[in-house]
């Protein structure tokens, strides 16, 4: 292709803005188009469909499309990208997973929005376990906790997870997909053998680091952009029947790192002696011991934790799990306090709990219930995930935590912090990380009403602005930019891959506009 990369972009951008000021006045011959395909069943114009494929679970952005598909197989999806791929006046297309996104990310303003739950049962895209128990076939559209209640069923699981459970496959495979295994097994990208993708040219490509490899990376951490994921192979292996879950609380930040690096150094995929999953928290005086990352302090013990955390403000979290199974129930306790030895958090205060694996993986869903039954679940959600390099995370707890956090006292959600490995990611795929070996990430998961979310965007982007003033060079997790600088910033030397990988799989800029990358006005 001659055509240089920026010059093909503006007049794609040009034309999409022309064709966006047609197709508004041809809205009506776009749906009417659709009527006449063989989709046209699974096509909905109902004003309840197209309200909830407005928003998300941020509550902050609202864009409704032209209509919804339901889809009840890939080729339904196909039928549907073709036509708008060949369509004199080409309309955006928005994979939707479970809607978890907090910026309209799964939204297509007057385009359409493919429901992607509606296959949850469809003919072929289910949940199909190898007969060797190797790996899992899974639907684009499948919620990780149906992928580990059928794993389970045959004694086995999937490795890397999120926190939370509802979310799509392909949801978390456009993201990265972290918690904390990541540090060990790598991010839920990293957990891929094959994926099928519809691009943005209709093609059906199957594709893996073998075989149409340039997709393969560019669809993992790809947000969207290169096609609709509609299978993942996904590797398996022996499931635990039960985990140590311990919380240990630290005073000083740089014991408290100190203590995440060291224990995760112990990182090898096949050494058993190695931690299964470590994350860590913040515990802040404006803050719950009970919020949605799970009760676990005994009773008991709340009030020391609590005079602890008046003390002192912000109390930092250590939070470690180990498996174990009926051959490894007498060694686990062992295993667990070699690993600890030497640690320095704060006598008296390591708190143990023993629970079912699944129940430790789904450990998010009952807070969601509970906050559901408060009706504080469906609100908005102003949030912020950062990684950041591991030079730099003093200098943030300094001027984030115990500065801008502490002074505006406004959060009140979880906070979380802890580190990963470089080595566990793979820098062909499009997910964006910090530089350096290890990095952290950090997430501020907070909830407001639906009218004060603008105090905690504020906040937000103090942070950020804090962050480029003190040279810290964070990369957001979940990113979200509007302006074409940012997405340069953002994805620095991946951004000519990126582009040209856009112009590849999804010439006329089709797919994820909620994204807003090839799509912003500035
Ligand atoms: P959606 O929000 O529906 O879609 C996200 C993006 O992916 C959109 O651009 C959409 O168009 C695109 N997309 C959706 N499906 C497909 C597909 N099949 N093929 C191609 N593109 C597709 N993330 C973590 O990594 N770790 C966590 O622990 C974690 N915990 C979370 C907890 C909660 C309560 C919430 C709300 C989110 C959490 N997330 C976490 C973030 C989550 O991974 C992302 O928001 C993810 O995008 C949500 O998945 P979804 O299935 O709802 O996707």
């Amino acid at each position: 292709m001659a055509v240089a990369l920026p010059s093909f972009f503006t007049a794609i951008m040009i034309m999409s803005r022309l064709m966006a000021f047609i197709g508004i006045s041809k809205n009506n011959d776009m749906s009417s188009k659709l009527q006449a395909l063989d989709i046209a069943p699974k096509v909905s114009h109902d004003p309840s469909a197209i309200e909830s494929a407005s928003q998300d679970f941020g509550h902050i952005v609202k864009a409704a499309p032209q209509a919804v598909l339901l889809p009840s197989s890939p080729r339904d999806i196909a039928s549907l990208v073709n036509f708008s791929y060949s369509n004199s006046v080409p309309f955006s297309i928005a994979a939707r997973g479970n809607s978890h996104s907090l910026n309209g990310q799964a939204m297509a303003k007057n385009g359409v929005v493919i429901d992607m739950t509606s296959m949850k049962s469809g003919n072929g895209t289910g949940i199909r376990i190898a007969s060797d128990g190797s790996y899992v076939d899974v639907g684009g559209q499948q919620l990780w906790i149906d992928v580990l209640n059928a794993t389970l069923g045959l004694g086995l699981t999937p490795v890397s997870w999120t926190d939370y459970l509802y979310l799509t496959v392909g949801g978390t495979l456009s993201n990265a997909g972290i918690s904390g295994q990541t540090f060990r097994y790598g991010p839920q990208i990293s957990n891929v053998y094959e994926i099928d993708v519809i691009t943005g040219t209709a093609d059906f490509v199957t594709c893996s680091p073998n075989n149409n490899s340039d997709l393969f990376y560019a669809a993992l951490g790809g947000l969207g952009q290169f096609g609709i994921i509609t299978r993942a192979r996904i590797p398996l292996e022996p499931a635990p029947k039960r985990v140590k879950w311990v919380r240990m609380l630290y005073t000083d930040f740089l014991d408290f790192t100190r203590d995440q690096e060291l224990l995760i150094s112990k990182n090898g995929r096949n050494d058993n002696k190695a931690l299964n999953y470590l994350e860590g928290s913040l515990l802040l005086d404006q803050g719950s011991l009970d919020n949605w990352r799970s009760s676990f302090f005994p009773p008991q013990d709340q009030p020391k934790i609590i005079s602890l955390i008046t003390k002192f403000r912000i109390v930092y979290c250590l939070e470690i799990v180990k498996h174990y199974d009926s051959q490894t129930k007498t060694t686990v306790d062992k295993d667990l306090q070699q690993l600890l030895k030497g640690l320095s958090y704060l006598p008296g205060f390591m708190f143990e709990k023993d629970a079912k694996y699944e129940e430790f993986l789904n450990r998010v869903h009952s807070e969601e219930l509970k906050l559901k039954a408060k009706g504080l679940w469906d609100v908005p959600h102003p949030w912020l995930n950062l990684f950041i390099p591991k030079s730099k995370i003093s200098d943030f707890n300094d001027g984030v935590f115990k500065s801008i956090v502490l002074k505006r006292n406004i959060t009140t959600g979880p906070v979380l912090v802890y580190p990963m490995n470089r080595k566990k990611w793979d820098d062909r795929m499009s997910a964006v990380i910090p530089d350096e070996e290890i990095f952290y990430t950090v997430g501020l998961f907070q909830s407001s009403g639906f009218d004060d979310w603008r105090t905690f965007e504020d906040q937000n982007k103090e942070i950020l602005q804090f962050c480029e003033k003190a040279g810290i060079k964070v990369k957001q997790y979940l990113p979200h930019y509007t302006t074409k600088v940012g997405w340069v910033n953002h994805f620095g030397s991946k951004w000519s891959t990126f582009q040209k990988r856009k112009l590849q799989f999804d010439p006329k800029l089709l797919l994820s506009p909620g994204q807003r990358i090839f799509n912003n006005n500035q």
